[in-house]
């Protein structure tokens, strides 16, 4: 088992496109912690570095028990940024969609924690951008947790052109992507979330993502209830 900082790191968790997360310890108190740290190959680009520290920093913004908390941030004795999140014991939406492990009733109490978490960020200035089933974890007592906020982005900064990290190409997941986000990072705002959440929606009541000509819900499982749609 090897450390970093004041923590000790087990076992690798997930691994995506900029970061490895790896389960931890948090020795001082005891508690297991979620370490997210930037990969080699990134640690190099003044860009991916920026946006990698402005992570930690957006979560740390946000209070809410539907986002995740940041603990603590740190470098690596190879110079690599990290950070470190409290360690949430669940399974991932999209984990649980392909399983099929919710019934109707925790599908829609999932989205509308997910909606209370939206609400919270946007309220206060920031918008997600990567809302997607892989993005929400779900632990053993059935609270939603968003997560991932890599391509996150203040309000203010997108508004005033000051959003320096990128050049308004797009960015986030094509699938679960509104009009206006497909076009430009740029465009985005916060109803492109709600967007992002409507088709993750769409996906965990039907088992498909809404692509081409939608059927509404109800009609795709007729024992949903219309309200639905
Ligand atoms: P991607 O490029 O695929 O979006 P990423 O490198 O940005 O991934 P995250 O999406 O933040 O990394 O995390 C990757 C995976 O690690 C998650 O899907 C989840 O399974 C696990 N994970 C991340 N944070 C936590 C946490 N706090 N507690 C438990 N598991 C976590």
């Amino acid at each position: 088992m090897s450390s970093l900082g004041a923590y000790k790191v087990s076992s690798k968790i997930g691994e995506g496109g900029m970061a490895t997360v790896y389960k931890g310890v948090q020795v001082s108190l005891d508690r297991p912690v979620a370490i997210k740290v930037l990969s080699h190959a990134m640690a190099t680009d003044e860009e991916l570095l920026e946006r990698f520290q402005r992570e930690s920093r957006i979560i740390a913004r946000l209070t809410h028990p539907n986002i995740i908390h940041v603990i603590d941030r740190g470098i690596t004795r190879d110079g690599r940024p990290y950070f470190v999140m409290e360690y949430v014991d669940g399974t991932d939406l999209a984990h649980l969609i392909r399983s099929g492990g919710l019934d109707q009733n925790r599908k829609l109490d999932v989205v509308l924690q997910v909606c209370k978490a939206l609400a919270y960020a946007h309220k206060n200035g920031v918008i997600h951008r990567d809302i997607k089933p892989a993005n929400i974890l779900i632990d053993r007592d059935g609270n939603a947790r968003v997560l991932d906020f890599g391509i996150a982005q203040f309000l203010d900064d997108t508004r005033d052109g000051t959003d320096r990290t990128e050049t308004g190409a797009v960015m986030g997941t094509y699938a679960y992507m509104s009009p206006e986000q497909r076009l430009s990072a740029h465009q985005v705002t916060a109803a492109s979330d709600l967007y992002s959440l409507g088709a993750v929606m769409y996906e965990l009541f039907s088992g498909r993502r809404p692509e081409g000509r939608l059927r509404p819900l109800s009609e795709v499982d007729p024992c949903l209830p219309p309200g639905l749609d």
